[in-house]
């Protein structure tokens, strides 16, 4: 079969106590997806760059995102081709707009917190050092002051302490502000694509238990998504018999 592997969504959705009949591949058709390609530089402490790809359809809603350049794992023999002629301008800052306003944000956002996650502990591991470092001065101060006699100036011991502490104080503010989070995002490139896709229909069997699922085959990679379960309608890589039915494993028998 084309487009799909031979086992059809038995490759992408293990059964128990069930067993699937053969797949049959409807027509291609092809979708438009707009490709956004974008250098992200994530500032603080260490520097790193990384290239953002992100799939789009025509509205602007999310197909795929990834911290690669381009498009990974497409079969371009499969009838996957670029669109050459001019993007039309209003579909693009359409598109442009809605990602920049709802997902884009949360993917960075997400990606900032794993960032800062790596980074914190680097972060916090030098304001460790410099903590230990200053509070053993300040006990050093004060340990010494206790064995000054009042007549040499109890106010110069106390002043000694406090400027250590504002010393202090102003290290961290810098280590802080070395490691601030910063992310810039460069879009640099707009690819449009007529992606190729067909449905897919197999049937679940058990006994007299017949049951068709169908899904989506994203043909330029040969790769079915994962089906729905058919009793509570999440994606599910695996399905169970359960009670005359065909459940996954968050809705069904454990
Ligand atoms: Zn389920």
């Amino acid at each position: 079969m084309p487009g799909a592997p031979d086992d059809g969504l038995a490759s992408v959705c293990r059964v128990r106590g069930l067993t699937w009949g053969p797949p049959r591949l409807g027509p291609v058709r092809y979708e438009r997806r707009v490709a956004f390609h974008a250098m992200v530089t994530l500032w603080g402490g260490l520097p790193a760059q990384e290239p953002w790809t992100i799939l789009l359809d025509t509205n602007g809603n999310l197909i795929e995102w990834h911290r690669v350049a381009g498009v990974p794992e497409v079969r371009s023999r499969d009838g996957l081709y670029q669109i050459a002629e001019d993007l039309e301008p209003r579909s693009v800052r359409a598109s442009g707009a809605a990602a920049r306003a709802s997902a884009w944000s949360d993917w960075w956002r997400a990606r900032e917190r794993e960032w800062e996650r790596a980074v914190g502990r680097l972060r916090d591991d030098e304001l460790g050092r410099l903590s230990s470092f200053f509070a053993a001065r300040v006990e050093e101060e004060e340990e010494r002051s206790r064995h000054r006699t009042p007549s040499e100036g109890a106010d110069i011991q106390e002043g000694d302490v406090t400027s250590l502490k504002l010393e202090w104080e102003r290290r961290a503010q810098e280590v802080r502000q070395r490691w601030a989070l910063r992310t810039e995002v460069r879009l640099w490139g707009l690819e449009e694509w007529a992606w190729p896709l067909a449905d897919l229909e197999q049937e679940l069997r058990a006994g007299a238990v017949h049951l068709r699922l169908t899904s989506a085959v994203d043909v330029a990679r040969g790769r079915p998504a994962v089906p729905l379960c058919p009793t509570c309608g999440t994606p599910a890589d695996m399905l169970v018999r359960a009670r005359g039915s065909v459940a996954c494993v968050n809705c069904g028998p454990q």
